[in-house]
């Protein structure tokens, strides 16, 4: 066996109560005007954050959207000039977080992550932004956060539905970083220990989503989940959801937890230790590992069908040609009608084949 690890610069600080500590985090980076960045849902939250920073918040951008869109990006970043912030504070989930990233790329202001989902982007170099509705993504050390305050509390308000689909977004990080062409003996603890950990939690939450250490252990695991995505290439599943999600808009964390048991089940069989891995992370055979997240996902109110999301059955063809014309890596080659197969049956909800 051989590999090679690069570890990535991250500097973490975890637990209930810790979204009103920003203000040391920025100290000690040395921030003393920041632009607080959130959706224009979240302004709540915000306001406690806010306030515990003091005259260190210059400002606060109430309009991150989905998928950041340039003009998006473009008004955040002329604000923060404007203000001559010297960094970000970005509240919120992958898009949120995504709006800070799209600032670095322009300005170099380094962001600070407050993560209220588990969509796991405040670990990741990775950026996205999107013009004439084609996403484009890249990968920059200077959009990777340089501090992630974890505070369990601010998922709390997440709503069942997003609360099970995001954990199912982090869980896919984690599948996928198992069979990465990069995947190493340290990313797979990392893996298997996220998703045992998100998994774990999910049933609780639902059943008392005030729930602490349950989301505790949800966010735990999802930093985790993150820090695999980070350090890792994805492979068919994050291919099919990028393609789902820019070519029909389909909503980012429910389209992950439909494709990924048709994803997996395509994938594992060419897979074997990463679904043993998967297997122990949900107590049950590898052999049974799709089906199991695809059963448990639905039972606790997630979507199970591609067709109730929005997406069109004619649509198809054109993710299959799409993905066939630039492929990631994959244990098992990728093969256009098997992969027309797997979408029919995520298209209408079948059992993962
Ligand atoms: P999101 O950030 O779009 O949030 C979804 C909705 O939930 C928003 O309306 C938001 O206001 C609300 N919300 C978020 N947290 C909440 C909370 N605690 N309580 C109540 N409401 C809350 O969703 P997401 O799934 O976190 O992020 C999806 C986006 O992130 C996609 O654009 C995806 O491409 C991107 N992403 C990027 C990376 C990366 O590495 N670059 C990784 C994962 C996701």
């Amino acid at each position: 066996m051989g590999f090679t690890y690069e570890a990535l610069p991250m500097r973490v600080s975890f637990g209930a109560g810790r979204c009103l500590e920003v203000a040391a985090e920025l100290d000690h980076l040395g921030l003393a005007r920041v632009l607080v960045l959130c959706t224009p849902r979240q302004g709540e939250t915000v306001r406690r954050i806010v306030d515990g920073l003091g005259d260190r918040s210059v400002g606060v951008f109430p309009g991150a959207v989905m998928h950041v869109p340039a003009e998006v990006a473009d008004q955040a970043s002329r604000v923060a000039a404007d203000l001559r912030a010297d960094g970000c504070v970005a509240v919120g989930g992958g898009s949120t977080v995504g709006l800070g990233k799209a600032i670095a790329l322009r300005h170099g202001l380094p962001v600070v992550a407050v993560p209220t989902t588990y969509a796991g982007s405040e670990m990741t170099p990775v950026w996205g932004l999107t013009q004439d509705g084609i996403k484009r993504t890249g990968r920059d050390s200077v959009v990777l956060p340089r501090s992630v305050v974890y505070d369990p509390e601010l998922t709390i308000s997440l709503s069942a539905r997003l609360s099970v689909t995001s954990g199912f977004n982090a869980f896919a990080h984690a599948a996928e970083g198992l069979y990465a062409p990069d995947a190493s003996p340290i990313l797979d603890l990392m893996a298997e220990e996220g998703a045992r950990s998100v998994f774990a939690a999910l049933r609780p939450i639902l059943a008392d989503p005030t729930d602490l250490d349950a989301r505790s252990e949800a966010m735990r695991g999802a930093w985790l989940c993150g820090a695999v995505l980070g350090a890792t290439t994805m492979s068919l599943h994050h291919k099919l959801c990028h393609v789902l999600g820019g070519t029909f808009g389909l909503p980012h964390a429910d389209t992950h937890t439909v494709v990924l048991p048709h994803a997996l089940a395509f994938t594992l069989p060419a897979a074997p230790r990463a679904a043993a891995a998967l297997g122990r992370a949900l107590s049950v055979p590898p052999d049974e590992v799709p089906l199991t997240l695809q059963i448990v996902s639905t039972g606790l109110g997630a979507p199970g069908s591609l067709a109730e999301l929005g997406m069109p059955a004619d649509g198809i063809t054109e993710v299959v040609r799409q993905v066939m014309a630039s492929p990631y890596a994959s244990p098992r080659p990728v093969v256009a009608e098997e992969l027309t197969g797997l979408l029919l049956r995520a298209l209408a909800g079948d059992r993962p084949a």
